[in-house]
C-alpha cells in the first residue's frame, strides 16, 4: 500500500517510519483533508462563495441606505467577487495546472509531504485530485493562520479562510506579479506592501487597540492629563532641590534669555516659584520683541488664564507670582542677542551693565530648525551663545548653556557604551572649532565637510557640537555649565500633567498633525524615543544653577534618562504612533480604519525595508508612501474642482517631509551616560507617551476627554480620503478593521452604523464610567480572593427602552476596544430567536435565549453554564433585569429570576448599572399606541421592521441623541439578597438617565407647568443634563399619551416625593424609600404629578360605573373592559392604565389562581389509547396547553401541529380581540378525570333498570357517562359540562345496543314501559340535537342509545362500488376498515374522528370533499331503520330476501330521504349502504393566495364552474383566519418563511391586513389532478392570485382539526368561540358576509363586551348555484353573568341577519334544539303538518322523543 504525497511522489508505508510519519502528519492536515476530500465538500467552497457575494450584495443594498455614492461600491464588489471565484475555481483546479510562473506556490505544496489519499491503486483521476488537495491543503494551511483573528473563533477555519483570505492574499498578489511577468522594484514593493497588509499582521498590529492595558492608560493616562500632580510622587522627586540659600547671602541676579520659548518659559515659571528658597533678587530678561507686541507685553500672556479641559483655567505664572511682585523682580530688556550690543536701549544697556554681585546668565533660547544654513545655524546657535558668554564674563557671573544631547555626529551607541557628558571627539588638528565656526560664517567648505565627516544629520546638531567646543575653550575665563537635553517633550508633572508650553513642538507636533491631517509625519520604527519632559529639564537646570557646590570637573550634563533607566520609563516610536493613532480613533477623529492603514503605511511597511541610517532609501519610500500621495491628492482636488481643499492641504506641505529631518533621531536607539537614571515606578513611559498625544490633540480641540461619540449625524468621519471625490465604503473597512467580533457582530456593526447614523444625532459614550469600571474589574479580577481559578463574570444590566439596547452596549465594546470589555452575551427572550433573519442575527452576535416568567428552565442553566466556561476569566454578559422594554420609560418592577440562576450557575459575578438615554425611542409612537394594558404585542413580525426601515432610509426617523454610561459596579454573590441587589442596581441606573430639552418641553406640557420650574426642579434633584440643544432634533411626540412617554424620562426623580405609594412604585418601582428634604420646586413638580395621577384614578372610576350600569360585575371587570369606557378627557395611557388597574384592584377582582382551581389528588392515569377527552373536544391525548407565559403548544403527536411552540397566538388573539388574556388564570378549565361532577340521579327505578338488562347488555348509569350522552359539541354543551354543576337534565341511562335484535328490544321495551330513546352517534354535533327535553316536557326516563357498538362494515361490493355498514361506525374506522378493500366513501366532515355514519345521516353531514364525493345525501344509496311504529324498515326489500342494494331508483318516496335529517326523531338509523370509490391515484395539495375577500369569493365563484373538474376540496379563508393560519404554522418561520413573506408582501403587492387564501386538495387520476391544477391557475390568474404551494394548502388543510382543540383551550381563559354557517347563493354572499360581521360586531359593542368581536369568515363548500360559508365568532366573556348564554343570542342576531340577508338556516350542521325556533318561523304551515304527520305514523308513542327541529313544536333550545 502507498500513501500518495501531495506533489505526486509516493510514500511506502511498508517502512515502519513512513507509518508514523504518515499519521503524525495526517493528524494535522486530516481536518482540512477531510473536508475537502469530496467534490460536494468542494461544491461547498464555491456554495460559500456564493454566500460571500450574496454578503458582498447586502452590503451594496446597505450602502444605498447612507449617503455615500455606491458607484465605488459597485466595483469593490465587483472586483471583489471576482477575485473570490477566481481564486476558488483556481484552487480547485489540479496542481497539474499550476505552472512554472508559480514557483513560490509550487514549492509551498512540496513542502506537504502529508500523504493525501491511502490507496492501493490510485487512478489517474484521483492522482488528480489528490493533487488539487494538496494545493488546496498548502493554500489553506498557508493562510490558515490568519483567519482567525479576523472574524472570531465562532466562525470555522475553514469558513473564515475561505471567505475571507482572498481579500489579502499573498498568492493573489504573486498571479498578479506573474502577469506582469516583472519583477521590478515597483512591483516588489507593492508586494511587500500587500504582504504587511496580511491579516496576521494587521491583527497583530491592531493589538495595542483592544488590549486590556489601553483601558488602564484611557482611565489613568488620559484621565490624567491637565492634572496637576504631587512633586513629591512625580520624577521631579529624582532631582531634590539644592539647599536654601543662606540668608546672609546676597541676592542673587539672573540675565535669562529665550524665556518666552518652551525650556525658558518653564524655567522662569520654576525660579520664579523658588525665589525665596534661591534668594533670587532680579531677573533681567532679554528678550525680542515680536509680532507687534513690545518685549514687555509679551510676558502678559502668562498671567492670562487659558481653559484647561479637565480643570480650571490656567495661567503659567499667575500661581507661582502676583504681577506686581513679577513687575518689581523682573525687568524686560527689549533687545536683540545678536544685534550689537545685544540691541538695547542706552538705559537698558546701563542697567546690565551696572549688574553686580552673584551673577549667572542663562542662554535658554535657540532655534530648533534642522533646516537653517550653515551662516544661520552659527548665527543663531553659536554667535549668540558666545555672546552671553561674554556677556557673563563681563559681569564677573557664570554662563548657563542649553545645547542638545545630539551632537555626536552619527555616533551610533550601545548601553554599554553610552553617549559621555563629554565634548564631541572631533579632529582638532583637522578641525579647529573656531576654524570650523568662522567657515560657517563665511560660507568655505570647511564647516560642510566636516559635518559630512561626522555624519551630522543638520546644521542644528552640528552647530550645537560646535559650539559647546568653543564655549568649554573659554570656560576658564568664565564657569560655564552646559544643559544637554534630548528631545524635550511636554510636563511630566508640573506645571500640570501634559503642559506643552505656548505651541506645539516635536512630539507634541507630530501628534497634532497626525491627528489634525492623518498624515503621517513619522515613519517610526521600534527604537527608544529619546525624550525627557520639560519639567525635569528645568528643574534639572535648577538643580544645577542653583547647586551649593559647583563641580568645576564637570561641566557638560546629559538631560535626557540615561543608561540603567528602567524600561518601564521608555518607549518606543512605534507605539507613539500606535497610541496616537488610537487616541484619533477613540475620540472620533477618523475611523479606526484610517489609523489601521496609515499606521501599517507609515510605520510597518517603511521600517520592514531595512533602511536602517541609510537616508537614501529611506527617502525613497518616503517619496513613494508620502510625498507622491500628497502631491497626487492635491492635483487631483484641483482638477476636480475642490481647490478649496487643495488650498488646505498645501498648507501642510513643510510637514511632509518632517520624518526625513526626524530620520536621525527615529532610526536608531540612543544610549547616554547621564545623572538622570529613572528607577523602576519612577517614571511611567506608557503614561508620557499619551501625555505627550492628549497635549497634541488639547492644541486641536480644548475638549475634555470624558465622552466620546460613537456613532450618529454628528459622528464626524474624517478620514485620510475624506477630501478625495471618490468615496470608499469606509463604514465596511472600519468594521472589518476592529479588533474584535465575529462576520455577525461585523455585519450588524456596519449597518448599525448607517441605521444610527441615519436616525440619531449622536451616540455618545461615557468613557470616564466606563473605563473606571473596567479598571475595577481588572482591578477585582487581578486579587481573587476567593480562591484561584475562579472565574469572574460581569453582569451589564442596562435600562431597557428599546429594541436597540440589545445591539448599542455590544457596538460599544466592538467600537472602543480600549475598554477591554469582551462583547457580552446578551440574554434576550425565546420571542427573538423566533424572529425571521433577526433571530439568527441576534445568534450571531452573542445573544442567547431564554423562556419568560417560564419558571425554572433547565436550558438556561445549561446556556449560562457553556457560556461561563468559554471564557477564561469570566464571562461578560448584558441582562434586562427588567424583562421587557418600559413602554413608557418608566423604572418598572426588575425581575430576579434570571440573576437567581445565574447565580446557581457559579462563579464570582458583579453587577454593573448601564444607563442607555434616549431623546427619542424609535418604538416611541408605537409604543403611545398600544392602549392595551397587561401583556404587550411582541416584537413585531419583518414586516413592522422593514417599514421602520424605509422611513429610515428616508430620513423620516429623527431620535435625537442617545448617551450610554456606567455606573459603580455592585458585588453580587450567592450571598446576596437579590431584591435589595436588583433595587439598588435600578436606583444607580436611574441617577445616570440623561434629560434633554425634549423631555422638559413633553413633561412640563403634560404636566402644565413652565419648563423653568421643572428645570429647576430637576437641577435640585440632581437629574443629569444634556447640555445644548440637538440638531437636528428628534420629532416632537404627536399624541399626549408620546408625550407622558417622552416626560416619564425624567420624571421619575419626583417618585419618592409622592404621597401615593402605589403611584410612587409605579413611576419608579425601585425609588428610594427616605427622600432628601425637596426644594419648593421640586415640591410644586411632586404636586402636578400627584393631580396628574388623580385625574386618571377618577377617569379609571367613571368607566367601572357606566359598565355596572349596563349590568356587569364589577369585581369581575378586566382592565381592557373598562379601558374601552374611560374617558379621553381624562390622563391618557400610561397614566391612565395604571388608574384602572388600581381602581379595578380596589373592587376586589377576583381572578382564581390556577392553581388554587386545581385539586389536590393524584395525578391521573394517561389516557387510554383514542379516548375522548372529556370536557373537550377531541382526543384525551391532546390539546394545547400554556409551555410559558406567551407560548401555547398542541401537546399530540397526532396531528402535524403537535409539539410546535406557538408563541404568536396569544399575541393574535390579544391584538384581534382587543383584550390581553390572563393566561395565569384559567376561568373555566375542563374537569379532571377525579373531579366530582354533579348532576341529577338517574330516574329509572331498580324495577325499570332489570327490565333493561333483559334487552341490552351493556348499560351504564355512570354520571360522567350520562351527562356526556346529553350534549353535543357545540360552545354551549361544553361550557355546560365544564360548569361541573351540571343543572340541565342528562340521560337517565346509557344502553349500548350490539346489533339490531338489542336495537328492537329496547323499542319495544321503550313502548311498553314508557320510556324515550335518544339515539346517540358520536355525540358531535353542534346544534343540541342530544339535549334531553326538560322534565316538564317530558316526564318519562330518558335512555340514550349509544350506537357504537355497531361498528362492522358488513360487506364490501367492489364490482359496483358499494359497502354495507352499520351506523354506529366512526368516520375514523370506517376509513381504515374501507382501506383494506381499497376504497373510499370520501365523506369527511371535521368531525369525521369521532362522528358516526348514523350520526352524519341523521343530520344530513357535509363532508370536506364533498366536490368529487358529494355529500352524505349522495354517498348513501339504502338505509335500515328500526323505527317505533313500523318495525324494521328497508325500502327494497322483498319478504324473505336479503338486503341488497341497487343504486338509483325511481320508486317513489325513498325511505333514505325520509331519514336523511331525521335528527333522532323518526327512529334508530341501524345500517346504510353506502357509495365506495376506488382510492385516487394521486392525492396531492396546493394553495392560493389572492388580494381580498371579493378577489376570493370571484375565484370561487370561477372555480366552481369548472364543475367535477374542480379540486376535491376547496376552501376560502378571509384575511383573519389567514392570519390565525399564519400564527398557528408556529415558530418564527425562519429565514427562508419570512423571505416568502417578503416576496408576497413587497414583491408580490399583497397587503397582510387584506389578502385571503384558498387551501385546495386534489385528488384523482393524474389527469383529472393535472386538469384541477390547470383550472385552479386559470382561475388564480382571472383574479390576480398567486398560486402559493402545496405546503401551505396542506397546512390551511389539516389545521381544520385544530380549529375545535383550540375554541376549548379558549374556553379555559374566558373565550367563547363557536362556529356557524349557512348556505348562500353566489349572488348575495359578500354583502351576506360583510352583513354578518357587521351585526356581529355591532351587537358586541351594544352589549358592553370586553374588546371587540373578532368575527372572520370561509367558504368551505362549492355548488353551481352558491357556497357555504362558515362564519366563526370569538369574544371575551369576561365579566358576563352567563357568557355562553349571551354567546347564543349574539349568534341568533347573526342568524337573523343571514336569513335577512339571503342565507339558509343551516347548510349541514342542522337544527336540533339550537335552530329549532328559527326553523318554526321560516318553515312553511303545511309542510310542518305533514312533517309532524310523518312522524306520529313512524312513531306514534313518541319513543324517539328527541324533540328535534320541527318535532319539537318550537321549544327547546336557544333560538
Ligand atoms: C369539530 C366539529 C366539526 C364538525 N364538522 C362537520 C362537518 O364538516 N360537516 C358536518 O356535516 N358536520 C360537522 N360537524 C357536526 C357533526 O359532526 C355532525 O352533525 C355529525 O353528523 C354528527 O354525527 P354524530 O355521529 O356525532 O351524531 P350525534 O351528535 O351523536 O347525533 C346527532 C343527531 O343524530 C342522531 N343520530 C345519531 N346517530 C343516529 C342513528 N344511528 N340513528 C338515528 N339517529 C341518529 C342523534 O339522535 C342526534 O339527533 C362538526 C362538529 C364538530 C364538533
Amino acid at each position: 500500500m502507498v500513501a500518495l504525497r501531495s506533489d505526486g511522489g509516493e510514500m511506502d508505508l511498508s517502512v515502519p517510519e513512513n507509518i508514523a510519519a504518515f499519521f503524525e502528519i495526517y493528524k494535522v492536515y486530516g481536518k482540512f483533508l477531510e473536508y475537502y476530500s469530496t467534490r460536494a465538500k468542494e461544491a461547498f467552497i464555491a456554495g460559500l462563495i456564493v454566500v460571500q457575494a450574496c454578503v458582498a450584495g447586502a452590503f451594496l443594498v446597505m450602502s444605498f441606505t447612507s449617503v455615500q455614492i455606491p458607484l465605488a461600491v459597485i466595483a469593490y464588489i465587483i472586483l471583489d467577487t471576482a477575485l473570490a471565484l477566481w481564486m476558488v475555481f483556481d484552487i480547485l483546479k489540479s496542481s497539474a495546472q499550476i505552472n512554472d510562473r508559480d514557483k513560490q506556490l509550487r514549492t509551498a505544496c512540496m513542502k506537504i509531504s502529508a500523504p493525501l489519499l491511502l490507496l492501493p491503486d490510485p487512478s489517474a483521476s484521483q492522482l488528480r485530485q489528490a493533487r488539487a488537495f494538496g494545493a488546496i491543503a498548502s493554500y489553506l494551511e498557508h493562510e490558515s493562520v490568519i483567519s482567525a483573528n479576523l472574524f472570531g473563533a465562532r466562525i470555522t477555519k475553514e469558513l473564515a479562510v475561505r471567505v475571507v483570505a482572498h481579500f489579502f492574499s499573498p498568492r493573489a498578489f504573486l498571479r498578479i506579479q506573474g502577469w506582469f511577468g516583472t519583477t521590478s522594484r515597483a512591483m516588489r514593493f507593492l508586494g511587500s506592501f500587500w504582504s504587511s497588509l496580511k491579516m496576521r499582521s494587521l491583527a497583530s498590529s491592531l493589538r495595542p487597540f483592544g488590549n486590556r492595558r489601553s483601558t488602564r492608560e484611557m482611565r489613568l493616562y488620559w484621565g490624567s492629563y491637565g492634572k496637576t500632580s504631587d512633586p513629591a510622587s512625580s520624577p521631579l522627586a529624582l532631582l531634590p532641590l539644592p539647599p536654601p540659600a543662606s540668608p546672609d547671602a546676597p541676592p542673587r541676579t539672573l540675565i535669562m534669555t529665550g524665556t518666552t520659548g518652551f525650556v525658558g518659559s518653564l524655567l522662569l515659571r520654576d525660579i520664579l516659584e523658588h525665589r525665596r528658597r534661591f534668594n533670587v533678587g532680579k531677573i533681567l530678561l532679554l528678550s525680542r520683541p515680536k509680532r507687534g507686541k513690545t518685549a514687555a507685553s509679551r510676558y502678559d500672556a502668562f498671567f492670562d488664564p487659558t481653559p484647561m479641559p479637565n480643570a480650571d483655567p490656567f495661567s503659567l505664572l499667575g500661581d507661582v507670582i502676583s504681577r506686581e511682585e513679577f513687575q518689581n523682580i523682573v525687568t524686560v530688556l527689549e533687545g536683540d542677542v545678536l544685534e550689537p550690543g545685544f540691541g538695547l536701549s542706552e538705559a537698558d544697556s546701563e542697567l546690565l551693565a551696572a549688574q553686580t554681585g552673584d551673577i549667572s546668565v542663562i542662554h535658554a533660547a535657540a532655534a530648533v530648525s534642522f533646516t537653517q544654513p550653515l551662516v544661520d545655524a552659527a548665527a543663531s546657535n553659536i554667535t549668540a551663545a558666545l555672546k552671553m558668554q561674554e556677556l557673563a564674563k563681563g559681569l564677573g557671573g557664570k554662563y548657563v548653556h542649553f545645547s542638545t544631547a545630539f551632537v555626536h555626529g552619527n555616533n551610533l551607541t550601545e548601553a554599554d557604551a553610552p553617549l559621555r557628558e563629554t565634548l564631541f571627539n572631533i579632529d582638532l588638528a583637522k578641525h579647529d572649532p573656531q576654524k570650523l565656526y568662522e567657515s560657517m560664517v563665511n560660507g568655505s567648505g570647511l564647516a560642510p565637510e566636516a559635518q559630512r565627516a561626522y555624519g551630522f544629520p543638520n546644521t542644528y546638531c552640528f552647530s550645537k557640537c560646535v559650539c559647546e567646543h568653543l564655549l568649554t575653550a573659554r570656560s576658564s575665563e568664565t564657569p560655564t555649565l552646559i544643559l544637554r537635553p534630548a528631545i524635550v517633550g511636554p510636563s511630566c508633572a508640573s506645571p500640570y500633567r501634559g503642559w506643552a508650553g505656548s505651541r506645539a513642538s516635536t512630539l507634541v507636533a507630530g501628534a497634532l498633525l497626525y491627528l489634525k491631517s492623518r498624515m503621517s509625519a513619522w515613519h517610526l520604527p521600534d527604537n527608544i524615543v529619546p525624550v525627557i519632559p520639560v519639567d525635569v529639564v528645568t528643574r534639572f537646570a535648577l538643580v544645577k544653577i542653583f547647586a551649593a557646590e559647583e563641580t568645576p570637573e564637570k561641566n557638560i550634563f546629559n538631560v535626557v534618562w540615561g543608561v540603567g533607566s528602567h524600561p518601564s520609563a521608555l518607549f518606543t516610536w512605534q507605539r507613539f504612533s500606535e497610541m496616537t493613532i488610537q487616541l484619533g480613533a477613540v475620540s472620533d477623529m477618523y475611523s479606526r480604519f484610517t489609523g489601521l492603514l496609515t499606521q501599517h503605511l507609515f510605520t510597518v511597511l517603511v521600517t520592514r525595508q531595512n533602511v536602517e541610517g541609510d537616508l537614501a532609501k529611506f527617502m525613497f519610500y518616503h517619496r513613494w508612501i508620502s510625498r507622491m500621495p500628497f502631491e497626487g491628492k492635491i492635483k487631483l482636488l484641483e482638477l476636480t474642482g475642490y481647490s478649496a481643499a487643495a488650498a488646505r492641504l498645501k498648507k501642510m506641505d513643510s510637514f511632509v517631509d518632517l520624518p526625513v529631518l526626524f530620520f536621525n533621531f527615529t532610526r536608531s536607539n540612543f544610549y547616554f551616560q547621564s545623572d538622570l537614571v529613572a528607577p523602576s515606578h519612577a517614571f511611567d513611559g506608557a503614561e508620557y507617551m499619551t501625555l505627550c498625544g492628549l497635549a497634541g490633540k488639547n492644541f486641536l480641540e480644548k475638549t475634555a476627554f470624558t465622552h466620546t461619540t460613537i456613532a450618529g449625524s454628528a459622528h464626524k468621519t474624517k478620514e485620510l480620503i475624506k477630501d478625495l471625490p471618490v468615496p470608499l465604503p469606509t463604514d465596511l473597512l472600519w468594521a472589518v478593521s476592529n479588533p474584535q467580533g465575529n462576520i455577525w457582530i461585523r455585519l450588524v456593526g456596519y449597518i448599525l452604523t448607517k441605521i444610527l447614523r441615519l436616525t440619531t444625532t449622536s451616540v455618545e459614550v461615557d468613557l470616564e464610567s466606563f473605563s473606571e469600571l473596567m479598571v475595577h474589574i481588572a482591578d477585582e479580577r487581578r486579587i481573587a480572593p476567593d480562591g484561584e481559578g475562579e472565574r469572574h463574570h460581569i453582569i451589564l444590566a442596562p435600562t431597557h427602552r428599546s429594541l436597540y439596547d440589545f445591539l448599542l452596549l455590544s457596538y460599544v465594546c466592538f467600537t472602543v476596544p480600549e475598554l477591554g470589555m469582551d462583547l457580552p452575551h446578551i440574554c434576550a427572550a425565546n420571542d427573538f430567536a423566533s424572529l425571521p433573519i433577526l433571530g439568527h442575527v441576534a445568534a450571531g452576535c452573542r445573544a442567547f435565549f431564554i423562556r419568560r416568567g417560564g419558571g425554572r428552565d433547565p436550558a438556561l442553566k445549561k446556556s449560562l453554564e457553556v457560556i461561563k466556561t468559554k471564557s477564561k476569566s469570566g464571562a461578560f454578559l448584558e441582562v434586562f433585569v427588567e424583562g421587557t422594554r418600559s413602554r413608557d420609560r418608566r423604572f418598572v418592577r426588575p425581575k430576579t429570576g434570571f440573576l437567581r440562576s445565574l447565580v446557581a450557575s457559579g462563579g464570582k459575578h458583579t453587577l454593573v448599572p448601564i444607563s442607555i438615554s434616549y431623546e427619542k425611542t424609535p418604538e416611541q409612537a408605537s409604543f403611545a399606541g398600544e392602549n392595551r394594558i397587561g401583556p404587550k404585542s411582541g416584537l413585531g413580525g419583518g414586516d413592522g421592521l422593514l417599514d421602520w426601515v424605509v422611513k429610515v432610509v428616508r430620513g423620516k426617523v429623527r431620535l435625537g441623541r442617545v448617551r450610554i454610561a456606567a455606573s459603580s459596579p455592585i458585588a453580587f454573590s450567592d450571598k446576596s439578597n437579590v431584591e435589595h441587589s436588583v433595587r439598588l442596581l435600578q436606583q444607580l441606573q436611574s441617577k445616570r438617565v440623561c434629560v434633554s430639552a425634549y423631555h422638559i418641553a413633553a413633561a412640563a406640557q403634560c404636566l402644565d407647568i413652565t419648563p423653568d420650574l421643572l428645570t429647576r426642579a430637576l437641577g435640585d434633584a440632581g437629574a443629569e443634563m444634556w447640555e445644548g440643544a440637538c440638531s437636528p432634533p428628534p420629532t416632537p411626540p404627536t399624541t399626549k399619551s408620546e408625550s407622558w412617554s417622552v416626560a416619564l424620562q425624567c420624571l421619575h426623580h419626583f417618585a419618592p416625593l409622592l404621597e401615593s405609594p402605589e403611584w410612587s412604585s409605579w413611576l419608579f418601582a425601585s425609588a428610594p424609600s427616605s427622600a432628601a428634604p425637596a426644594s419648593p420646586a421640586m415640591t410644586a413638580v411632586a404636586n402636578a404629578l400627584s393631580a396628574a395621577f388623580e385625574n386618571a384614578e377618577r377617569g379609571a372610576q367613571a368607566a367601572v360605573d357606566t359598565l355596572v350600569g349596563k349590568g356587569f360585575n364589577a369585581c369581575e371587570l378586566s382592565a381592557e373592559h373598562v379601558l374601552g369606557y374611560y374617558d379621553c378627557a381624562y390622563p391618557p395611557a400610561p397614566l391612565r392604565n395604571n388608574g384602572i388597574k388600581l381602581v379595578i384592584g380596589r373592587l376586589g377582582n377576583k381572578a382564581v389562581e390556577v392553581v388554587a382551581e386545581r385539586e389536590e389528588g393524584e395525578e391521573p392515569p394517561a389516557p387510554g389509547p383514542d379516548e375522548e377527552a372529556f370536557g373537550a373536544w377531541g382526543f384525551a391525548d391532546s390539546k394545547f396547553v400554556l409551555t410559558d407565559k406567551k407560548t401555547v403548544m398542541m401537546q399530540s403527536s397526532r396531528y402535524k401541529i403537535g409539539g410546535q411552540p406557538l408563541p404568536k397566538l396569544i399575541p393574535f388573539l390579544e391584538e384581534e380581540l382587543g383584550v390581553s388574556i390572563d393566561v395565569a388564570h384559567e376561568k373555566l378549565p375542563p374537569p379532571r378525570p377525579t373531579t366530582k361532577m354533579r348532576v341529577h340521579a338517574s330516574a329509572l327505578v331498580d324495577a325499570q333498570r332489570e327490565r333493561l338488562s333483559s334487552v341490552v347488555a351493556e348499560i351504564s348509569y355512570d354520571d360522567r357517562v350520562r351527562i356526556r350522552h346529553g350534549f353535543g359539541h357545540a360552545q354551549s354543551d361544553i361550557a355546560a359540562i365544564r360548569a361541573v354543576d351540571v343543572t340541565a337534565r342528562v340521560p337517565d341511562a346509557v344502553c349500548y345496543p350490539s346489533n339490531e335484535t338489542e336495537c328492537q328490544g329496547l323499542i319495544d321495551l321503550a313502548r311498553a314501559v314508557g320510556l324515550v330513546l335518544l339515539p346517540f352517534g358520536g355525540g358531535t354535533n353542534v346544534a343540541q340535537m342530544l339535549l334531553c327535553p326538560t322534565h316538564e316536557q317530558e316526564p318519562r326516563p330518558i335512555i340514550s342509545v349509544d350506537m357504537s357498538r355497531m361498528c362492522r362494515v358488513l360487506w364490501v361490493d367492489q364490482v359496483n362500488g358499494l359497502a354495507r355498514v352499520e351506523a354506529g361506525i366512526t368516520g375514523r374506522a370506517l376509513n381504515e376498515a374501507l382501506l383494506q378493500y381499497g376504497v373510499t366513501m370520501g365523506h369527511e366532515p371535521d368531525s369525521f374522528e369521532f362522528s358516526t355514519l348514523g350520526g352524519w345521516v341523521a343530520t344530513k353531514a357535509s363532508g370536506m370533499k364533498k366536490n368529487r364525493y358529494g355529500n352524505i345525501e349522495d354517498i348513501v344509496r339504502e338505509v335500515s331503520v328500526l323505527s317505533a311504529g313500523g318495525g324494521p324498515l328497508w325500502q327494497h326489500h322483498a319478504p324473505g330476501t336479503s338486503r341488497d342494494a341497487f343504486g338509483r331508483v325511481a320508486c317513489g318516496v325513498e325511505l333514505k330521504d325520509l331519514v336523511i335529517g331525521s335528527e333522532g326523531n323518526f327512529g334508530l338509523i341501524v345500517d346504510a349502504t353506502i357509495r365506495v370509490s376506488a382510492l385516487p391515484a394521486v392525492s396531492e395539495f396546493d394553495s392560493v393566495l389572492l388580494h381580498s375577500w371579493s378577489d376570493g369569493v370571484a375565484f370561487m365563484r370561477d372555480l366552481a364552474g369548472a364543475g367535477a373538474n374542480k379540486p376535491v376540496s376547496v376552501r376560502l379563508v378571509d384575511n383573519e383566519q389567514f392570519r390565525l393560519g399564519q400564527v398557528l404554522k408556529g415558530g418564527g418561520g425562519g429565514v427562508v418563511s419570512a423571505l416568502q413573506k417578503m416576496l408576497v408582501t413587497r414583491g408580490r403587492g399583497f397587503e397582510p391586513k387584506e389578502m385571503v387564501a384558498v387551501t385546495l386538495k386534489l385528488e384523482g387520476s393524474a389527469d383529472e389532478v393535472a386538469l384541477q391544477k390547470k383550472n385552479v391557475k386559470a382561475s388564480a390568474r382571472r383574479f390576480a392570485g398567486m398560486v402559493a404551494g402545496a405546503s401551505s394548502g396542506e397546512a390551511g388543510y389539516n389545521l381544520t382539526y385544530a380549529i375545535a382543540y383550540l375554541r376549548d383551550f379558549g374556553l379555559s381563559f374566558g373565550l367563547v368561540a363557536e362556529s356557524f354557517e349557512t348556505f348562500v347563493n353566489f349572488s348575495n354572499l359578500s354583502v351576506m358576509v360583510a352583513g354578518v360581521k357587521a351585526a356581529v360586531r355591532e351587537e358586541h359593542r351594544a352589549r358592553g363586551i370586553a374588546g371587540v368581536a373578532l368575527v372572520s369568515a370561509r367558504v368551505t363548500q362549492l355548488y353551481s348555484e352558491g357556497a357555504c360559508v362558515y362564519f366563526y365568532y370569538m369574544m371575551d366573556g369576561s365579566g358576563l353573568k352567563n357568557p355562553s348564554a349571551v354567546f347564543d343570542e349574539i349568534e341568533a342576531t347573526a342568524r337573523a341577519t343571514i336569513l335577512e340577508l339571503g342565507g339558509s338556516v343551516s347548510h349541514h350542521h342542522g337544527i336540533g334544539k339550537h335552530r329549532a325556533r328559527v326553523l318554526e318561523e321560516a318553515s312553511g304551515a303545511g309542510f310542518k303538518e305533514a312533517v309532524r304527520a310523518v312522524k306520529d305514523s313512524l312513531d306514534p308513542g313518541n319513543v324517539f322523543g328527541a324533540r328535534n327541529g320541527l318535532c319539537g313544536g318550537g321549544g327547546g333550545g336557544g333560538q
